[in-house]
C-alpha cells in the first residue's frame, strides 16, 4: 500500500516493523464537549485506515487515549484546562463532563460505523505511566525544572520541527493567536510535561509527583499510553492536520528521546472539514453534531458517505446542499443493491473468479493514498458489471467491510418495506373479494384467459374480460412481469 507520509512529505509504500503486524495510534477526543462533523471526518478516514488494514491481511493493533485532563485552550501550554472550562460552563464535576462526552463521542461515532479501537485509555489511568517518562527525560538531560514546572528541553534536539516539509497552511492551523510567552522556558518551543503551577488555581484534577502536585502536559499522555499499548515500535500515527505541529512534533520530541530510537515512521494526517468561516472547531461554536444532522433527519451514514467522496488530504468543504446531493446518491445507490436480491438471486454462491477483478480494482483504488472517491467508483462498477446479482451483492458486502456504509443492511431494509407493503396490500384485496363474494381463484383465471386472448390477438375478448372484471371493482395492471391487479378507487 502506498501512503502519503507527513514524515518526509512523501508517498511511500507501507512496511510495518513486524509482517503482518501493524500498531497504530490515534489521538483521542478532547472530551470537554461534543465532537463535531470536522473531528468525526478524520475518526471515518482513519477508520477506513484501519479498516482496509486488516481487509489488506494484516493484525491490527489500534490505541486511542480520551483526553480528560491536561489539554489547554491553546496548544502552546496556554489558556485555560479545557475540561475546567467545559465543567464550568455546564456546572459540573470534570469526572462528569469526561464521562458525559466520551459517551456521546461513543454514541455518535458507533452511528458512522466508526469501530472502537482495540485499546480505549483516558489519560488519568495512566499518571504514573507520565510521571516514570517525565523522570527518565530528566535523568537523561531532556527535561528540566523551572518555576515549577517541568519542561522538554527542544535545543536538545538536532531537528526539532521534523514536519518542516508540510506546507505553510497545513503547519500554520496548529499554531494559536492567544499564546503568551512563559518566562520560564529556555526556548520558545519548549514544552510543559508535568504542571505544578499554572494561572488557574482551580484545576480540579491534580496528582502528587516528585515536583510537587500537579497534572501532565497534553502532549505526553499520547506518547506514554502508546508506548504503554504499542510498545517501542509504533507503525502509523494519526490525528487531524492541526495536531501535527506542535503537538504531534511534541510527542515525536519526548518519545524518541525516551526510548532512544525512532519511534513512529509513519504519520497519516487528515485535512480539515471547512464550513463557511473556515475549520470546524469546537472553541469557535455553531459547530455541527452528528445529532444536529439526525434532528434535520439525515442518517448519520449519509455524512460517511458524504466524506469517502473526496481524499482525506484535501480540505473538505462541508454545505447542507452538498449533503443533500449525497443523500440521494446513497438512496439510489442502496435501491440498486435491493434489487439485486428482489430479482430472486439472494441465494447461491458467488462466482469468485468473476469477482477478483473488481476486488483487485477495489485495492488498487485504496493501495493508492487511500483513494476512498476511487473505491466508491470500484463499487459502482461492481453494479455496472456484467456479473450475476449473488456476485454482485457477495462483492457489495466485501467492499462495505472497509467502507461501513451500511449497504446490504439498508438494502435490506428496503427489501422488508417493500414486502410488508406488498404482504399489506394483498390482505386489502383479499378482504375485498370476501366481502363481495368473489373468489380469488376466479379472477386469476379471468387475468390468465385475457392473457391467452391478447397472446392471440383476440382483442375484443382481451378487452371484455377487462371489462368484466372492472364491473366487480377489479382493475388489470400490466407491467413488464405481467399481468396485476388492483381494487377500484372510488
Ligand atoms: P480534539 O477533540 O479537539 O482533540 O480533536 C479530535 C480530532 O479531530 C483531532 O485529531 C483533531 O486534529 C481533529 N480535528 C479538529 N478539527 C477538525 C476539523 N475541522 N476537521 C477535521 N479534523 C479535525
Ligand atoms: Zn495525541
Amino acid at each position: 500500500m502506498i501512503l502519503y507520509n507527513s514524515l518526509g512529505g512523501v508517498r511511500q509504500e507501507f512496511v510495518p516493523h513486524e509482517a503482518g503486524k501493524v500498531k497504530m495510534y490515534t489521538c483521542g477526543p478532547t472530551v470537554y464537549h461534543y465532537a463535531h462533523i470536522g473531528n468525526l471526518r478524520t475518526y471515518i478516514m482513519e477508520d477506513v485506515l484501519e479498516k482496509y488494514l486488516r481487509y489488506s491481511g494484516y493484525d491490527v493493533l489500534r490505541v486511542m487515549n480520551i483526553t480528560d485532563v491536561g489539554h489547554l485552550s491553546s496548544d502552546a501550554d496556554t489558556g485555560e484546562d479545557k475540561m475546567l472550562a467545559g465543567a464550568k460552563r455546564e456546572h459540573k464535576s470534570v469526572m462528569d463532563i469526561a464521562k458525559f462526552y466520551t459517551d456521546a463521542f461513543f454514541a455518535d461515532a458507533a452511528k458512522l460505523n466508526i469501530k472502537t479501537p482495540d485499546v480505549v485509555e483516558p489519560a488519568t489511568n495512566c499518571i504514573p505511566e507520565f510521571i516514570e517518562m517525565v523522570k527518565t527525560l530528566i535523568d537523561k538531560g531532556y527535561a528540566y525544572f523551572a518555576g515549577g514546572n517541568v519542561y522538554f528541553d527542544t535545543s536538545k534536539l538536532d531537528n526539532y520541527f521534523v514536519f518542516g516539509n508540510m506546507n505553510e497552511e497545513e503547519l500554520q492551523v496548529g499554531v494559536r493567536e492567544d499564546v503568551t510567552e512563559d518566562q520560564n522556558k529556555r526556548s520558545k518551543n519548549d514544552f510543559v510535561l508535568w504542571f505544578t503551577q499554572s494561572k488557574f488555581e482551580d484545576q480540579a484534577l491534580k496528582w502528587e509527583s516528585p515536583w510537587g502536585l500537579g497534572y501532565p502536559g497534553w502532549h505526553i499522555e499520547c506518547s506514554a499510553i502508546s508506548i504503554k499499548h504499542a510498545g517501542e515500535y509504533l507503525d502509523i500515527h494519526c490525528g487531524g492536520v492541526d495536531n501535527a505541529f506542535p503537538h504531534h512534533t511534541n510527542e515525536i520530541a519526548q518519545s524518541e528521546a525516551y526510548l532512544g530510537h525512532q519511534w513512529c515512521p509513519y504519520w497519516f494526517h487528515v485535512l480539515h472539514l471547512l464550513d463557511k468561516r473556515g475549520k470546524m472547531s469546537k472553541s469557535k461554536g455553531g459547530f455541527l453534531t452528528v445529532s444536529l444532522l439526525e434532528e434535520k433527519g439525515y442518517d448519520p451514514l449519509t455524512y460517511r458517505f458524504f466524506c469517502l467522496q473526496s481524499h482525506y488530504r484535501k480540505p473538505l468543504v462541508f454545505t447542507f446542499e452538498n449533503l443533500d446531493n449525497t443523500v440521494q446518491a446513497y438512496n439510489k445507490l442502496v435501491a440498486r443493491i435491493a434489487k439485486l436480491s428482489a430479482d430472486g438471486a439472494s441465494s447461491g454462491a458467488p462466482d469468485l473468479k468473476a469477482a477478483k477483478p473488481y476486488q483487485d480494482k477495489f485495492k488498487a483504488a485504496l493501495d493508492n493514498d487511500l483513494n476512498t472517491s476511487l473505491a466508491i467508483t470500484a463499487l459502482y462498477d461492481v453494479l455496472k458489471g456484467n456479473i450475476d446479482d449473488v456476485t454482485k451483492r457477495y462483492l457489495v458486502a466485501d467492499f462495505d467491510r472497509v467502507l461501513s456504509l451500511g449497504l446490504i443492511e439498508a438494502a435490506d431494509a428496503e427489501i422488508k418495506k417493500a414486502a410488508a407493503a406488498e404482504a399489506e396490500k394483498a390482505a386489502l384485496q383479499e378482504k375485498y373479494l370476501t366481502e363481495n363474494g368473489l373468489a380469488k381463484a376466479w379472477v386469476e383465471e379471468q387475468i390468465a384467459a385475457r392473457a391467452t386472448a391478447k397472446a392471440e390477438k383476440n382483442w375484443a375478448e382481451a378487452d371484455r374480460i377487462r371489462d368484466a372484471l372492472l364491473e366487480h371493482g377489479i382493475v388489470i395492471k400490466d407491467s413488464k412481469n405481467g399481468a396485476s391487479w388492483e381494487i377500484k378507487q372510488s
